[in-house]
């Protein structure tokens, strides 16, 4: 049974809301990247910092081998923080601050993913000042749509990241102009939870037409970065908790088109942390409506924004009963009409202080979290360490 993976004795004594990692589970998920990656020859990927920035989990996902993906100068601080070296540390964003690029280049990072002119324009001035040459990708926008909510695609024509495909010779031939920078690759982001893997064989396509016309220039970039994207499986957090690395990586490796001596690099940010966590919160009342009941708990959208934001699922379980099934609704306590993790759910049924687990929340919700209403931000906890 799911609840057997909690230490309910040990929640006890905590102040909810709070995240609970299972460390376990992440260290096997990364076991399975580095195997399936191992498989095929210059794959290399780096973590995707922005989707849980907890020391603890960084520290874990580092010594696993794996690289850093930035999307801001904090994110760059943090990173080298938990260990990871520079040369493994990337860094992405379409609005980068010249702190934020100095920072940068300090750390001798290994890649710029630059998403204008004007950007590299300005990258190429600070690395000047500092008598330095900036290794820089073009984040290409390759015009793939994801099979995912419009909110979290980022790969289409409409969408403001990325440099147009038709631009691709305009930017290369400007970075060569330039002296201090060194254009050393192409990337690509097209979306998150993305679970067709027809998605990521369309950008495969993309990516091998756009190398064919380098080609012809006779330009073999060193690096391809695809980004990251890899869905999880909210529905069954218990029955799949490793996301499918296997058609992910086989996809690329049979789809893409690697020239000899290229490095094929992926920033996966959810399908590393998603399914490790989960926000413990406590029931503190149960209100019943003319309708339906309410579940009324103490964590709310400042401590997983998700399903106020798109409307996301997430399994709630309450851990601390097994009572017959009964229909809730279970809402947080903010003063927001959005403030919902989930409406007309299963739910052994509940009283004041039970403890509910909503699940794969590793990704996109400790990070998220704010301190509307003043509220507290919540504490992740590891289990290997509670
Ligand atoms: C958000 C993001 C990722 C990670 O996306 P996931 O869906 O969490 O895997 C990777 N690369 C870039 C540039 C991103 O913005």
């Amino acid at each position: 049974m799911a609840k057997g993976i909690f230490p309910v004795e040990k929640f006890q004594s905590i102040q909810t809301p709070f995240y609970y990692y299972n460390t376990e589970l992440l260290r096997a998920t990364l076991r399975t990247i580095n195997e399936e990656t191992g498989r095929h020859q210059g794959f290399v990927v780096h973590y995707a910092v922005k989707a849980n920035a907890n020391p603890h989990l960084l520290r874990i996902i580092r010594e696993a081998g794996l690289g850093a993906d930035c999307v801001s100068g904090g994110e760059i601080e943090a990173s080298v923080k938990a260990g990871f070296p520079c040369q493994k540390i990337v860094y992405a964003g379409v609005g980068k601050s010249d702190w934020e690029i100095n920072l940068g280049l300090d750390n001798d990072i290994f890649c710029f993913n630059v998403e204008s002119i004007p950007e590299l324009e300005v990258i190429n001035e600070l690395a000047a000042a500092k008598g330095k040459v900036a290794r820089v990708a073009f984040r290409l926008n390759p015009n793939v749509g994801a099979h995912t909510h419009a909110n979290i695609t980022t790969g289409l024509a409409e969408n403001k990241f990325g440099i147009a495909m038709s631009d691709m010779d305009t930017v290369i031939d400007e970075a060569e102009k330039l002296p201090n920078v060194k254009f050393v690759g192409l990337h690509f982001h097209i979306g998150s939870q993305i679970l067709d893997m027809s998605d990521f064989e369309a950008l495969c396509n993309r990516v091998n037409e756009l190398q064919d016309k380098l080609e012809k220039r006779r330009i073999i970039v060193e690096h391809i970065n695809v980004g990251g994207g890899l869905g999880i499986d909210y529905e069954h957090p218990n029955r799949l908790s490793i996301p499918d690395f296997k058609s992910y990586f086989d996809t690329y490796a049979k789809k893409l088109k690697l020239r000899p001596g290229q490095t094929l690099h992926f920033e996966l940010g959810r399908a590393v942390v998603a399914q490790c966590g989960s926000l413990i919160t406590r029931t503190l009342y149960i209100k019943k409506g003319a309708q339906k009941q309410f579940a009324i708990v103490d964590a709310g959208f400042t401590d997983l924004i998700r399903p106020a934001l798109y409307q996301a699922y997430h399994k709630i379980e309450n851990i601390t009963s097994d009572e017959p099934m009964e229909a809730y609704d279970v809402v947080g306590p903010i003063c927001e009409s959005t403030d919902v993790f989930a409406k007309q759910i299963d739910l052994n049924k509940a009283k004041r202080g039970d403890l509910l687990a909503i699940r794969s929340a590793g990704a996109y919700g400790e990070i998220m979290a704010s301190q509307y209403n003043c509220r507290k931000l919540p504490i992740g906890y590891m289990s290997d360490t509670i």
